[in-house]
């Protein structure tokens, strides 16, 4: 298969990027099967659904439903489910396509899922979320299960709506906790689920920081977000490593003060505005004049491509840490290596998240539930392996970081398909 002419056509940044590791992994030796490479471009399965809903006032509506089952040789498929209006086939694919690589780059033992609805679900009462739920699980039927494909939460999902798949599940399977991660502590939720991503992102920033020599306790540090992975990344990174939170965003608006922003404050004033906007002592301005303001390290953490060409050039950072997948498009990725800004990838930046969501299932599973010490403890211990290997592959073959983790993970979904046979 000619990768060379695939890379001047795709407009996919995580194909592109998955193109580029193969033609470089072809040069290896230790690759058992090199036609194997090719496997991971595509999904094993793409799963298009129309849910039914009866709308609280009787009228009859469908919606677009999506799961995308990317890769399963390292483990069952796994990841979030997405209520959001952009959700299409697409989109599930590339998100379950980084999926497999980023369960691989932490080195858990699950492939890699997406899906979700498209629908906006602030347009429906909690009554017709349910429904819509309930309708998108069964038809859904045996495709997912702890051993075939565990969903979570994702953009506007959350424990809730985990609880209504478990639910509807177990009226057709075994009642089975793990069918999905993300779930209430109640209901077989784990500690620390809530902050896993931010934690992570966290511990990314510190371990890029000392990697690249960059006072942390001195870094002003913007997130582009505010949701759940930016407000506890943010947190953490004050509380835990002493940096200092300079400018966070919603979809409408950003905050900055070069001096720092009190967080807690600013928390307080957008869950009773659900705006940051009048905000005070900072100063208001959109999305893409943040991503451009002075500071050392920049986290987005909002939606995807984030970073495109039109504004890589003007990106003051010198430490760039993807939380919110695909949000660096590849021509954005170019740049930003020529201009020399240290690039820590989404799939090993903002692996907390399904880590944690791994110490869930495995805790349903057993039946046995551990303590927020141990999580974080073994959350720890995964981050930093998974960092510290990235960083190796990165320094022996003079890769960014993000060809090291793609490679890496590459490497280890075509070992297990090898082994397993075709
Ligand atoms: N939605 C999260 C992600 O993109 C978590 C997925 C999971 O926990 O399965 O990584």
């Amino acid at each position: 298969m000619s990768t060379t002419l695939a890379k001047s056509t795709t407009t996919d940044s995580v194909v592109h990027y998955t193109l580029e590791a193969i033609d470089q992994m072809r040069l290896w030796s230790t690759i058992p099967d090199p036609d194997l490479l090719q496997a991971v471009l595509k999904p094993t399965r793409q799963i298009v659904l129309e849910i039914p809903l009866r709308r609280d006032d009787g009228k009859y509506e469908t919606f677009q439903g999506y799961r995308v089952q990317h890769n399963n040789s390292r483990g069952p498929y796994k990841g979030g489910l997405r209520f959001h209006p952009d959700v299409d086939v697409n989109e599930a694919r590339t998100l379950a396509h980084l999926m497999s690589l980023k369960t691989a780059v932490a080195n858990i033992p699950f492939g890699g899922g997406k899906g979700g609805i498209a629908v906006d679900p602030r347009s429906l009462s909690v009554y017709e979320l349910e429904r819509l739920t309930r309708s998108f699980t069964n038809l859904l039927g045996d495709n997912i299960g702890p051993y075939r494909d565990i969903p979570a939460p994702d953009v506007n999902t959350n424990g809730q709506v985990m609880a209504w798949i478990v639910d509807e599940y177990a009226k057709k399977h075994d009642h089975s906790l793990g069918v999905v991660t993300g779930k209430p502590i109640e209901l077989g939720g784990s500690l620390g689920r809530d902050e896993a991503t931010g934690r992570g992102v966290m511990i990314a920033v510190r371990e890029a920081a000392r990697e690249r020599g960059c006072d942390i306790k001195k870094a002003r540090v913007i997130f582009q977000g505010f949701g759940n992975v930016s407000s506890f990344g943010a947190r953490l990174i004050e509380n835990e490593l002493g940096g200092k939170v300079i400018g966070v965003s919603t979809s409408k608006g950003a905050i900055y003060n070069e001096k720092g922003i009190d967080l807690l404050s600013a928390e307080a004033h957008y869950h009773k505005n659900r705006d940051l906007k009048d905000f005070p002592g900072v100063t208001w301005m959109t999305n893409d004049e943040l991503l451009v303001q002075d500071c050392d390290i920049l986290i987005p953490g909002a939606l995807e491509k984030a970073i495109t060409a039109a504004n890589a050039r003007d990106i003051k950072a010198s430490i760039l840490v993807e939380a919110a997948n695909d949000c660096t498009d590849f021509e954005a990725d170019k740049i930003l290596n020529e201009r020399n800004i240290f690039v820590v990838p989404d799939i090993l930046a903002n692996a907390g998240g399904v880590v944690v969501s791994y110490f869930e299932w495995v805790q349903n599973l057993s039946n046995h539930y551990w303590d927020l010490a141990k999580v974080r403890q073994e959350l720890e211990r995964i981050m930093v392996a998974a960092y510290a290997q990235t960083s190796s592959v990165a320094g022996e073959h003079k890769y960014s970081m993000r060809m090291a983790a793609y490679t890496s993970a590459i490497e280890r979904i075509v070992r297990a398909m090898a082994l397993r046979g075709v």
